[in-house]
């Protein structure tokens, strides 16, 4: 495998103070840099070298679906920040996706792990961009609607990138005159439970549940993926065949495999028994987000999940005290997370999932390796305008220090940064005797670290 290096993990001021210098330290060290790179100065300067590079594309010996731009100077990225899951000094320009026509044979549908229905088109094999491509998405029962997509139509697909092929739409005057309207089902194809849409809610799903085998499968696929429990050889197929054949029904199960049930099993040798074990065996002990996330609540993402860590630390703790109110009144977590997951606790069946998996596994308290400062874990709120910075390159630059930013000032709160004009926030800091600091007091803190 051959790979261009092009970052380092974790804060670099001193290995390089700026992207091009930090190209230059890899390519000293000896890692392979990508040669296309280029530093550029003004917009018209990043148009031409995207053309440059668009225009060279077929020449290149790998795949590219486009280029990333980012801000040189670390110190001004880090000014910027990171939203929760991107960062605001970088941009991606992708190229124009390749496209092809097809005969759309079939639509079949795909029951997920929270029985989402989703269609996909299955394709009379052709190749765009590369690479033979035989199914596509066709995301919900609305899209087909509004594009009017058939079984049988020729249509016109589109890939970009590593991205799973979409319809563009369907080439009407090639239709044959039999042709009639898909009609998307009202029942679960692989449970046979009602299948409903809620108000809102462009995904219709299986009510069934825990009853329903396609949702019990990809929830067991969901909880080993990688962002999750991460066990190594212990695939999307195996998941599967393990299920099938009785041997897996719930996560906790994954840990009470032993090797006589593995033994008579085609394809398993001795050694990838071995394997498979000591990979179960290595995720006895799991990180906090992991967990959370790996049990593959509604709403709740590796980003929320890391919110829910951050602030309850330990998950016994977030299990017996975490409740709506507060899990809201976390800065980035809303309304949909906060509910499913109380929704999710107050059902027996999850919590029994929950216990058995505790048996086997030891969920590690939350640690962040941010560095230390006066502000390491101390709750803040911001209020009013200040004037050296915004108030999101404050949130950031507390967050960084370690601080957890709230909306709303309550008991917890540690400091109120009050800029100018603050409002109500202020007059309940001072009511609940909160230590206020102004503008050039945090400052004072937030630079001198
Ligand atoms: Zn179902």
């Amino acid at each position: 495998m051959n790979y261009f290096a092009y970052s380092v993990s974790g804060y670099n001021a001193d290995f390089a103070t700026t992207q091009e210098e930090l190209m230059e330290r890899l390519s000293a060290l000896g890692f392979n840099i990508n040669n296309l790179n280029k530093n550029c100065n003004n917009s018209q300067q990043l148009i031409d070298n995207y053309n440059n590079i668009y225009n060279s594309r077929p020449t290149l010996s790998y795949d590219i679906d486009g280029m990333v731009y980012k801000l040189n100077r670390f110190d001004w990225q880090q000014r910027m920040g990171v939203l929760s899951r991107t960062p605001r000094w970088a941009i991606a320009h992708k190229f124009p996706a390749e496209r092809a026509k097809t005969i759309l044979k079939e639509i079949t549908i795909q029951v997920g792990r929270t029985g989402a229905l989703t269609p996909v088109a299955e394709l009379e094999p052709i190749t765009v961009g590369g690479v033979v491509v035989s199914r596509a998405t066709l995301h919900n029962q609305d899209e087909i609607e509004r594009k009017d997509i058939r079984e049988g139509d020729l249509v016109i697909l589109q890939r970009a990138g590593d991205v799973i092929p979409q319809i563009i739409e369907a080439d009407k005057s090639a239709r044959q005159p039999d042709s009639q309207p898909y009609k998307f089902p009202e029942i679960c194809p692989v449970c046979g439970s009602h299948a409903i849409r809620e108000q809102d809610e462009a995904v219709r799903r299986c009510t069934g549940g825990l009853i329903c085998g396609a949702q019990i499968v990809e929830r067991l696929k969901h909880f080993v993926s990688r962002q999750a429990f991460d066990i190594e050889g212990f695939g999307a197929q195996n998941i599967q065949s393990f299920w099938e054949d009785g041997l897996i029904s719930e996560p906790a199960d994954i840990f009470k495999l032993e090797r006589e049930m593995l033994e008579k099993r085609e394809g398993w040798g001795e050694k990838s028994i071995d394997n498979l074990l000591n990979a179960i065996s290595e995720k006895r002990k799991i990180s906090f987000v992991r967990f959370l996330y790996a049990l593959g609540i509604r709403h709740i993402g590796l980003g929320t999940a890391k919110l829910f860590a951050k602030n309850y630390k330990s998950f016994q703790y977030l299990m017996e005290k975490s409740s709506f109110d507060e899990l809201i009144s976390i800065d980035g977590v809303g309304e949909k997370a906060a509910t499913e997951f109380i929704e999710f606790l107050q059902e027996e069946h999850n919590k029994k999932l929950i216990e058995n998996l505790l048996r086997h596994v030891q969920v590690e308290d939350y640690e962040d390796n941010r560095q230390q400062s006066q502000l390491t874990d101390k709750t803040v709120v911001f209020t009013g305008s200040m004037e050296k910075m915004t108030r999101d390159e404050a949130k950031a630059k507390a967050e960084f220090l370690g601080a957890k930013v709230s909306g709303s000032v309550s008991a917890k709160t540690d400091f109120v940064i009050a800029g100018t004009d603050a409002g109500s926030k202020l007059k309940k800091a001072q009511e609940l005797g909160v230590k206020i600091l102004t503008e050039e007091e945090w400052l004072e803190i937030a630079n001198n670290i």
